[in-house]
């Protein structure tokens, strides 16, 4: 079937993400969305197995958040946030204040996840700035880490597969460590931050799941002994759950499961339920108290054109009533225990490294890297939308999903990979 002409001009014309746009296979042409299914252009539907980047928590076209972007739009889709305020972004704060664990209260808008980690380390700087100390602007990250593709985040991405090594140079120097998954690993990041903590604005990690790094999962205890060390130390805690955040781990969050709460927080990606770009950075009291003073070089130097669109806040609000009236956390939990069951026998593949699951993130690990196009190719022929990060061949579906849809793509994982893993 030919390409309708929208598809053939616009090729020629755009840019698609991390793609080598002489080689790469074409992209699948889609037309529209419902549930669990992405419709495309030819007519086929495939199930979608990742919920497109892990946002679509409450499926595709949610009618509660479709029709609030609908009317908020007739209303008043944009209004800037200096100097004017209104009540979806201020209705929106005051929720997820509610919603988040501990003190975390103060939420500042922003419409990347990339662009609300940034706030995140500008704001951990800015705290050590106004209390006059010039000298912590550094990060402690950590390996198999990722927390977006702008400067400053790439900066502190695993050095091994994030952009370091091709910008090497251009980045910005921090401390990229190995979690403190057990003792011994505790008590090296304790020796190194007694000699280089005062360099140190914060500590950054991904709670419990290292996302787009490869879907790894570190223990409770793991946070535990981070806050333990960024309180020794002086350091503040930034957790980033812009993948983890609204019940992928089956927790709303994962500080909560892990009862760690950090000094920062970053959420975005199902913030809106996989409807409009929203990300916020949200700061404790303490944090917060550094900022509020008589002296206005003291504010937060920072404010995205669109921060706190009203449409984008509307969308949010929806996503929000939709997990105060379903059980989504329930959901991402049975998901959970049928992905296990379904995807345990992998384990015996051949190429098949290793099997895991944690809420509604099911993974199934290759020993070796496989043709990553070629996979996706035989996926789409079993109708799923599966899409592999490097070794790592994962489902991450709507929350909403049904058994039978379920049931195929984790049959279609079973499937490819017992053919072989290309
Ligand atoms: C996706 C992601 C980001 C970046 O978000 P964008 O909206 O793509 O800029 C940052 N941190 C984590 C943990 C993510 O999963």
């Amino acid at each position: 079937m030919s390409a309708p002409a929208w598809y053939d001009n616009g090729m020629r014309h755009i840019w698609l993400p991390y793609r080598q746009m002489k080689t790469a296979a074409p992209p699948l042409a889609v037309t529209k969305t419902h549930g669990s299914r992405i419709v495309l252009e030819d007519g086929r539907e495939l199930i979608d197995g990742i919920a497109s980047w892990w946002t679509a928590v409450h499926g595709y076209n949610p009618p509660h958040i479709t029709n609030a972007i609908a009317e908020q739009a007739a209303r008043m889709p944009h209004v800037m946030l200096g100097g004017l305020l209104h009540d979806q972004a201020a209705r929106l704060a005051t929720r997820l204040a509610a919603l988040l664990p501990g003190d975390l209260s103060r939420v500042f808008f922003s419409e990347s996840g990339s662009v609300a980690v940034e706030v995140a380390l500008k704001m951990a700087v800015q705290f050590w700035l106004n209390r006059g100390v010039r000298t912590r602007t550094k990060f402690v990250a950590f390996k198999g880490g990722y927390h977006g593709d702008t400067f400053a985040t790439m900066a502190i991405c695993d050095p091994e597969e994030g952009m370091h090594t091709l910008f090497a140079g251009v980045l910005a120097q921090n401390f990229i460590c190995e979690l403190p998954r057990d003792e011994e690993s505790a008590e090296a990041l304790d020796r190194f931050l007694a000699n280089h903590a005062d360099e140190a604005a914060a500590i950054i990690v991904e709670p419990l799941v290292q996302g787009a790094g490869g879907m790894v999962f570190h223990d409770e205890q793991t946070l535990q002994r981070l806050r333990a060390l960024a309180d020794k130390y002086d350091l503040l805690l930034i957790f980033d759950e812009i993948f983890t955040g609204f019940g992928r781990t089956g927790a709303m969050f994962a500080s909560e499961a892990a009862k760690v709460v950090p000094d920062i927080m970053t959420i975005g990606k199902a913030l809106t339920g996989g409807t409009l770009p929203l990300a916020a950075t949200v700061a404790s009291g303490k944090v917060f108290d550094a900022f509020f003073s008589d002296e206005p070089l003291h504010a937060l130097m920072h404010g995205p054109t669109y921060m706190g669109n009203a449409l984008v806040c509307a969308a949010a609000n929806a996503s929000l009533d939709l997990f105060e009236s379903q059980n989504r956390l329930l959901a991402a939990n049975d998901i959970g225990k049928a992905m296990a069951t379904a995807l345990g026998p992998c384990l015996s593949l051949p190429g098949v490294s290793d099997v895991r699951v944690r809420g509604g993130i099911g993974v199934v690990e290759l020993a070796g890297t496989p043709n990553r196009e070629a996979l996706c190719q035989r996926f789409v022929a079993e109708g799923v939308w599966v899409r592999p990060l490097r070794n790592v061949v994962y489902l991450t579906p709507a929350l909403t999903i049904s058994e039978g849809e379920l049931a195929a793509l984790t049959g279609a994982v079973r499937k490819v990979l017992e053919s072989g893993t290309v």
